[in-house]
């Protein structure tokens, strides 16, 4: 029976983690649950799974939670997270989104643990610290983003492996066909609509300025060791390649399926085996794969995650920072969709890089949001 810790439950890929464990109850049982405010969400899921400690983050979303089980033991507050990478637990996912996760994923490195990587905004931002802490304490980080899953398993489970280079796929996101004359326009519920993926509203809009991609690209950086050269980042609009590995006799592995993230979920909870899942078989004949360059006319946060790449130290946590902010804002209606990459640039304008140290990432993230927010209120892009 394996223990899972499950941080971000009541999120779209907290959910998806849950209903393996439904699918297969005696090879897992849930011990702790963690999410931010849902806390009615989390009240039934702490009746179904009666986890030995439970945490809400939001003290208002705690009232939500009328009863516990005998069991479970609950955590409100900003500790709550912490408290819910138990000791007790073989696995630690991290499903949460945004730079909370990464005090989380530490934790869980100095703990020896295997974790199981949703929340890529961790490794964006601390990647330079959490792959050697992970190593230090001989813990085992398991990719679940999609493509870095893929890679991944073409790299046959087996990071180490000497590749030539990553083909990343994308699918260019819910606004890849509007015309960018259109895109000043283009509202929240617009940019929400993927094509392919059914997600959390932060990625989502992610997708769609490919900020998601470039922050990818960084993830993919950390994990598989390799240099920003070493990653090409392919569209390819039908998201069945989830992506690819160039060896150096020119050989090319991808992994294919239909876009489901119940397969690197369950995979990384499976692994080394593999089980029936939800997803649908892919029917060969009805495919039409097709691939096209980045326009980077259309995507300017991808631009500037791959200059946030490139310049390293603290610039990948003040990208993310900032466009985390910019993100909740567009989401508000607080500002225009064109206008996230004019906000993210500007805060990346004011940040001094520095070394990779924690402090310096708490410092760094909260300088970018405040960047952020100072030029909203001052109506800087209006
Ligand atoms: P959602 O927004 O759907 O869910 C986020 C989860 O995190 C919720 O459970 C939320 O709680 C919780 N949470 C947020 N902040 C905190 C906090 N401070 N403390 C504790 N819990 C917190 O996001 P997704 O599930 O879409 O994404 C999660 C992560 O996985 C992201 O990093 C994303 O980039 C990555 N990912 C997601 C994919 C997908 O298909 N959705 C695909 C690949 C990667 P509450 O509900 O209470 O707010
Ligand atoms: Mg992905």
């Amino acid at each position: 029976m394996k223990k899972i810790a499950l941080l971000g439950c009541t999120g779209s890929i907290g959910k998806q983690v849950l209903q393996v464990v439904e699918r297969y109850p005696d090879q897992f049982k849930i011990v702790s649950l963690c999410c931010n405010s849902n806390g009615q969400l989390l009240s039934e899921q702490i009746n179904k799974f009666k986890p030995m400690v439970a945490g809400i983050t939001n003290p208002e979303g705690a009232l939500k939670i009328k009863s516990l089980p005998k069991q479970t033991t609950l955590y409100t507050g900003e500790n709550a997270l912490l408290h819910c990478v138990l000791p007790e637990a073989d696995v630690i996912f991290v499903a949460v989104v945004g730079f909370c996760g990464l005090s989380a994923v530490i934790q869980g490195c100095k703990m020896g643990k295997v974790i199981a990587l949703a929340n890529k905004e961790a490794l964006v931002a601390g990647g330079e610290i959490v792959m050697p802490l992970a190593k230090e304490h001989g813990a085992t980080i398991i990719p679940v983003d999609s493509e870095h899953s893929a890679i991944w398993q073409c790299l046959g489970e087996n990071t180490n492996k000497p590749f030539k280079q990553i083909l990343l796929t994308a699918s260019g996101g819910a606004l890849r066909n509007t015309p960018i004359s259109e895109l000043e326009k283009v509202t929240a519920s617009d940019a929400l609509k993927h094509p392919n993926w059914l997600m959390g509203a932060k990625i989502t809009i992610d997708c769609a300025t490919m900020m998601n991609k470039g922050l990818e690209v960084i993830e993919a950086m950390h994990l598989f060791n390799c240099s920003l050269d070493k990653i090409k980042v392919v569209i390819h609009p039908q998201s069945i390649i989830h992506s690819m590995v160039e060896y150096t006799d020119n050989a090319v592995i991808a992994q294919l399926s239909a876009p489901t993230m119940d397969i690197p979920i369950q995979y990384a909870l499976t692994y080394p085996n593999r089980k029936p899942t939800s997803a649908k078989q892919l029917n060969f004949f009805d495919l039409s794969l097709t691939f096209n360059q980045v326009d980077t006319n259309r995507y300017p946060c991808f631009e500037l995650a791959l200059a946030a790449a490139k310049e390293g130290g603290v610039m990948p946590c003040a990208l993310s920072g900032a466009n985390e902010v910019a993100v909740q804002l567009f989401l508000q209606g607080k500002i225009k969709y064109t206008q996230i990459a004019s906000y993210v640039k500007f805060a990346l304008e004011k940040v001094v890089n520095m070394p990779v140290t924690y402090q310096n990432l708490v410092y760094t993230d909260g300088f970018a949001r405040e960047c952020v927010m100072l030029a909203f209120k001052e109506k800087k892009f209006d």
